[in-house]
């Protein structure tokens, strides 16, 4: 019977092991797929597929890609979801006695990539663990190329947070998987990355083990995970799939940070996308967000803590303060700004260096990046000294560890300009080890000797133009052109034969090869090792680069802010406890930077008594939402510790911030742009507390005017007297303005606009008191819609104004119906009902009845 030839059992054994992976086996200098695998691979990556002999009647079925190109395929498959896993030969094929050994040595997933060519330098790569588990319910994250590893209990929704942190990949436990799938739908999340994990690795006591056993820790109270239950059931799986997975001793993850929600301002997900806080909605770019405007970062790891800051805001002023302490320092004193922006420049990705140290993937060009960049370290931690008198700048300064033994290791023992790759020598440097020292020296000696023999062999032979070469497949040999062929000796041994000349070798040639061969090898084994011992002394080290590189990525950010506010003319705010957000001629702080002079600032006063919600009325175009949408972000400036666009600026602690605004639809959930709408509205009405600050633009424009009139009326009152949060309303529901007179805590402000003749000219302007215009028709005009349609649309606007009082008027009968009551009251109180006969009496409410519906009929349009 055909049996499978032993490779092909050693696959199919390895592939049992990983059958949801893609399993790429290196055969010599491919990484190859075989059967479903391979016909995949083939699809996805539009490759040939073709077949290799097994052992069977039938060739398997195999597409293979060359090793040095894996990296690339790589990328394309795990964009689409996949895992693969990576099978190496784990010895020498030369030395191998039979088949050589084979094992996986990496899973490679969405989320748990390290090579340089797979991640945004800017960006961090999560993967994320959750567990749901109603109010304990938690997230667990990670970025293993750069060794974060944090958790958020969640009392409350986990899409929120999680469309935040924003992973790659994401798992859960079997059992959850289902309710995981349904929560993340609509949302931004892409299920195809929601992967099921063992139930048993989310159970409490074997989550709590095997992070215990990880962090090497009796207790995790240290971290501050006590009280944590879905945090903790979260990270224990989340750090066993890891384990798994990457097959590594994870040496760089080696503390947990533990996040409470009350400890930062909460943005939703409409918060993040709405105030294009990371990316702009139009295109969903970087360019034109906030992110985009705040990063003078000169460090990637400053990039990436930069965005992490600004979607997680503070809650607590003694922080925001500190930040804002430094921020001040580094903007009133140039010298200190730009002897920290020098230096930092100088500093490469260290946490990402650290990870590859971690998975003993470090070249020597790195160790090259990282001696570079402990040379900035004095320098920077001088100015700090020096200059720095916050307590935070003070801080840093402290935590930057010269590392002056690890700088001077790297400065002494690697070379110059070393090859990337570590086995083929090059990488020490020649006065660090006595004995790469001396193999170098028998190498370069028999470079010597084969010049000179070159030399010899023409003088001896009379052929001048011999030369002695070496290629990988015959080592040294002489090279004779076809003219002088008649004056080879006999001594030489033909080897090959080409167009224009033939090649030799002779017994003295290949003695002296092997010697050279040998000693080439001997420096390359012998430098490798030197490496990984400089590598092992790396490791130990890591705790100390880690602490340093989480210092400077902060002081990038830090000095980043600085930068901006003084390139933008930002002033620092005042954080109060208190109640009230007043802003002196604010400013956008993306549209200025676009508009260059023409901005026009503004006030903004929002309290808890007169002025808690503001109802913003004025004409398309005007800048209301430009105006609601820049007092969020100065608000959101200000608790991540950044300076301001305003004259002055006092703001208090706000705990949430919503957004809605807009209208999108969502038609693979299955839902319409006004149940979108009023999904978001729900989830705000919900959530928002007194101390949070609400942007609501166009509320209830998604369906009739009645009802959306109706919904905005009710929310704002709703707003008013049971939230009692702050509120900027922008509405062209006119009818609302009339709350402003009525309700206590509204305020009505406009934009004001200046009609010449038809025209208007848009001041963006915001003074008190509500408007009843909206001048769309003037708006579409200068978009440039036909004279037929414009003029069309005024005539029919004429007529509906004339309409519109009937309508005012029906809804306020509709509305206020018990106005009517007292009017049926005194007809009742008029008329003697003991005294009517049963006759009597239906006509009588025959009578009322018809006289109601006359009231109904003469308030119809
Ligand atoms: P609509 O009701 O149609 O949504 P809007 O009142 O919300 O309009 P915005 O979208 O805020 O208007 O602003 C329209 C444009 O006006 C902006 O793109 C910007 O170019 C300009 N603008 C807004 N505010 C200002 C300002 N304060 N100074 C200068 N230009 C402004």
């Amino acid at each position: 019977m055909a049996k499978l030839t032993p490779m092909m059992q050693q696959y199919i054994d390895l592939k049992e092991e990983y059958k949801d992976a893609i399993l790429f086996f290196r055969l010599g200098d491919f990484y190859e797929t075989f059967f479903e695998d391979a016909k995949t691979a083939a699809g996805e990556l539009g490759l040939v597929l073709t077949g290799r002999d097994c052992g069977l009647e039938e060739r398997a079925p195999m597409c293979g890609v060359p090793h040095h190109a894996l990296n690339g395929y790589l990328a394309k498959l795990i964009e689409k979801g996949y895992k693969v896993a990576i099978c190496d030969q784990l010895e020498d094929p030369a030395l191998a006695k039979g088949l050589v050994k084979r094992g996986v040595t990496r899973i490679v997933t969405p989320g748990t990539v390290i090579e340089d060519s797979l991640l945004t330098e800017t960006e961090n790569n999560y993967i994320a663990s959750v567990w749901l588990d109603g109010k304990n319910s938690g997230i667990c994250y990670c970025d293993v190329s750069t060794g974060e590893f944090s958790v958020i209990e969640c009392t409350e929704d986990i899409a929120g947070p999680l469309g935040r942190i924003n992973p790659r990949e994401i798992i859960a436990a079997d059992s959850q998987i289902k309710k995981a799938l349904k929560m993340f739908a609509g949302t931004t999340l892409r299920a195809s990355f929601v992967n099921p994990y063992y139930d048993w690795a989310y159970e409490p006591k074997t989550a709590t083990d095997a992070l215990k056993k990880h962090f090497k820790v009796k207790k995790l109270d240290a971290f501050g995970c006590a009280g944590m239950p879905g945090a903790v059931n979260a990270a224990g799986a989340l750090i066993q799939y890891l384990s798994e997975t990457q097959m590594n001793a994870l040496t760089h993850i080696n503390r947990i940070v533990t996040y409470r929600d009350s400890a930062y301002m909460m943005l939703d997900n409409n918060a993040i996308r709405n105030l294009e806080l990371t990316r702009t909605i139009m295109d969903g770019g970087k360019k034109g967000s906030l992110l985009w405007l705040l990063d003078k970062t000169r460090t990637s790891p400053g990039a990436r803590l930069l965005k992490k800051t600004i979607l997680r805001p503070l809650n607590d002023r003694e922080k925001i303060n500190m930040r804002l302490d430094a921020v001040q320092e580094i903007a009133d004193e140039i010298y200190l700004r730009e002897v920290l922006i020098e230096h930092l420049k100088q500093i490469r990705d260290l946490e990402r260096i650290i990870a590859k140290i971690s998975y003993k993937t470090i070249n020597a060009r790195d160790c090259l990046a990282l001696a570079e960049s402990l040379r900035a370290l004095p320098a920077l931690r001088q100015v700090l000294e020096e200059k720095g008198k916050s307590a935070l700048l003070q801080r840093i300064a402290a935590k930057i560890d010269l590392m002056e033994d690890v700088g001077a290791l790297l400065d002494k023992a690697i070379a110059e300009d070393p090859p990337v790759v570590i086995t083929e020598g090059g990488i020490i440097k020649e006065g660090f080890d006595a004995g790469v020292d001396k193999l170098i020296g028998l190498s370069k000696n028999g470079q010597q000797w084969i010049s000179l023999l070159e030399r010899k062999e023409q003088e001896e032979t009379g052929i001048k133009n011999l030369k002695v070469r070496y290629n990988k497949v015959f080592g040294y040999y002489i090279e004779v052109t076809k003219s002088y062929l008649k004056l080879v000796p006999y001594r030489y041994k033909r080897k090959q034969t080409l167009v224009n000349c033939e090649r030799f070798i002779t017994g003295e040639l290949k003695e002296k090869e092997e010697e050279i061969l040998g000693a080439e090898d001997r420096r390359k084994q012998t430098e490798y090792q030197i490496f990984g011992d400089i590598r092992d002394v790396l490791e130990q080290n890591i705790g100390r680069m880690q602490g340093c590189a989480a210092a400077l990525a902060q002081l990038d950010v830090l000095q980043s802010f600085a930068f901006v506010a003084c390139e933008n003319n930002y002033i620092r705010p005042v954080i109060t406890d208190g109640d009230v957000i007043n802003l002196s001629e604010s400013r956008h702080p993306v549209v200025e930077k676009v508009l260059k002079d023409g901005f026009v600032p503004n006030d903004v006063y929002l309290d808890r008594q007169d002025r808690r919600l503001l109802l913003i009325t004025g004409p398309n175009m005007a800048g209301k939402s430009t105006y609601m949408r820049q007092t969020g972000l100065i608000v959101l400036m200000a608790h991540i510790g950044c300076f301001v666009p305003a004259k002055k600026a006092e703001i208090c602690l706000v705990d949430r911030m919503f957004t809605r605004v807009g209208a999108s639809d969502d038609l693979a959930a299955g839902e319409s742009t006004f149940m979108v709408e009023m999904n978001e509205l729900a989830y705000i009405l919900n959530n928002a507390t007194e101390k949070s600050l609400l942007i609501l633009d166009e509320i209830g424009r998604g369906t009739s005017t009645i009802d959306g009139l109706s919904i905005a009326w009710a929310s704002i009152e709703y707003i008013l007297q049971n939230l009692k949060a702050k509120t900027l309303f922008a509405t062209h529901y006119h009818e609302l303005v009339e709350l402003g007179s009525t309700q206590k805590g509204i305020s009505n402000c406009s934009v004001a606009v200046k009609e010449i003749g038809h025209e208007i000219v848009f001041l963006h302007r915001i003074v008190d008191g509500g408007t009843d215009k909206s001048f769309g028709i003037e708006v579409a005009r200068l978009a440039g819609l036909p004279k037929t349609v414009i003029d069309g649309a005024k005539h029919k606007l004429n007529k509906l104004r004339a309409n519109e009082a009937k309508l005012a008027q029906s809804l306020d009968y509709t509305s206020n119906n018990e106005v009517q009551i007292p009017h049926f009251a005194s007809l009742l109180e008029k008329t003697d009902i003991d005294s009517m006969t049963p006759l009597e009496a239906l006509n009588f409410i025959h009578a009322l009845k018809s006289e109601m519906n006359d009231e109904l009929d003469g308030g119809k349009p």
